[in-house]
């Protein structure tokens, strides 16, 4: 029997890491086609990704990495739409609330193709903030919904969005859990740092909104340089530029301060593990910290990780260098971390219903 065709999207770090947990599960039932639209393309935050979470060659890439905001949107509609029509895919998939999410879901509708949005229905309440208008209008035009947190599937539900709504857990989850042993085994990066278990801070920040903000900036380095145990820090490209634009390197000098390189998805992952406390404004280290049951500050103005926050995990400080000092030296954490992000089987899942929504 022919197999359905499904062109999976990506082109964003966090969408490398949610392909490499999708990909193996989607070609139990699928032939999959992959899309890499070269949002991210340089090596530390792509190449790298596929090559140590073993995610298959991408088919195609669009390099669309000429350009920024609406204009990279249509840079990957106007290159996509030319392979759909070729592929003609039964299904498009994309990821979160990128660009090439938001790219993905407009060509998807313009052919009439199925779409399938994964970490659907996240939400910030503000417009200004880019990756808010590429989720909302990603989850106006999907078919279906695949859902991280309960809290996601009540924001759908109050756009009057209830069909085909799934809660499958996160799928970020299922790769910490497939690289468990590896993460726990891994000391060469702590020995790299020469950093002790819980010893240490780490740090990361990449939004839009603190890393074009020269303000937000200033008071998270702030913040960092104040800390008084080692911080290690991994430098985004996009925050590295931003630091010598606004000329915010002497808030670098503090000799806590471990700048370091975007870092491979193992290496992150047992620095959080082990960190005393993360401070950060990703929304995949949000979820990871509070995983991986080790405090979280959060330095955006808003999360849609809730669920993490309620439950006394992660702090919101926002960007704001007294209260990430303030969180930092008295941060109680609960007893208590539930599974409100899933088991490690929001893959599986979500194939499985792609499986009966397309196969049968
Ligand atoms: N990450 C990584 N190396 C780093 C920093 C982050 O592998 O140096 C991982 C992190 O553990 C998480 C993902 O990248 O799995 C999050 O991506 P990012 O922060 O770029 O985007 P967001 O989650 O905010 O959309």
């Amino acid at each position: 029997m022919l197999q359905k065709k499904i062109l999976t999207i990506v082109g964003a770090r966090p969408q490398f890491i949610k392909c490499a947990a999708l990909s193996k599960e989607i070609r139990k039932h699928f032939k999959e086609i992959i899309v890499h639209t070269g949002q991210h393309y340089d090596t530390e935050l792509s190449d790298n990704f596929f090559k140590e979470l073993n995610i298959p060659s991408p088919d195609y890439n669009l390099n669309a990495n000429l350009s920024i905001g609406i204009n990279q949107i249509a840079d990957i509609m106007l290159k996509l739409n030319i392979i759909v029509l070729h592929e003609k895919p039964d299904c498009i998939i994309v990821f979160g609330d990128t660009n090439s999410t938001a790219a993905g879901a407009i060509v998807a509708a313009k052919n009439n193709i199925k779409l399938a949005h994964i970490e659907a229905g996240m939400r910030e309440f503000d417009k200004s903030i880019p990756e808010e208008t590429n989720k909302l209008i990603t989850d106006v035009l999907a078919d279906y919904y695949f859902c991280a947190t309960p809290t996601a599937i009540t924001w759908l539900s109050d756009m009057g969005i209830k069909a085909h709504v799934y809660h499958t857990g996160d799928i970020m989850i299922d790769l910490i859990e497939s690289f468990r042993n590896q993460i726990e085994a891994n000391k060469a990066i702590l020995n790299r740092f020469q950093i002790e278990k819980k010893q240490y801070v780490f740090a990361t920040c990449h939004r839009a909104a603190n890393a074009e903000n020269k303000e937000n900036l200033k008071q998270i380095l702030l913040a960092l340089s104040q800390i008084t145990i080692p911080v290690v820090f991994t430098l985004h490209p996009r925050t590295k530029k931003a630091i010598e634009a606004f000329e915010l390197g002497h808030l670098l000098q503090s000799k806590n301060l471990i700048i370091c390189e975007p870092l491979g998805y193992i290496d992150t992952q047992s620095l959080i593990m082990n960190a005393k406390v993360v401070i950060t404004d990703s929304g995949g280290v949000t979820k990871e910290c509070y995983y991986h049951k080790v405090p979280g500050i959060l330095t955006d103005k808003q999360t849609e990780w809730v669920e993490t926050v309620n439950e006394g995990w992660n702090f919101q400080a926002g960007p704001n260098a007294e209260k990430i000092v303030d969180a930092y030296h008295n941060f109680k954490t609960p007893g208590f971390r539930s599974n409100v992000l899933g088991d490690g089987s929001a893959a599986h899942k979500t194939a499985s219903i792609l499986n009966q929504l397309l196969n049968h």
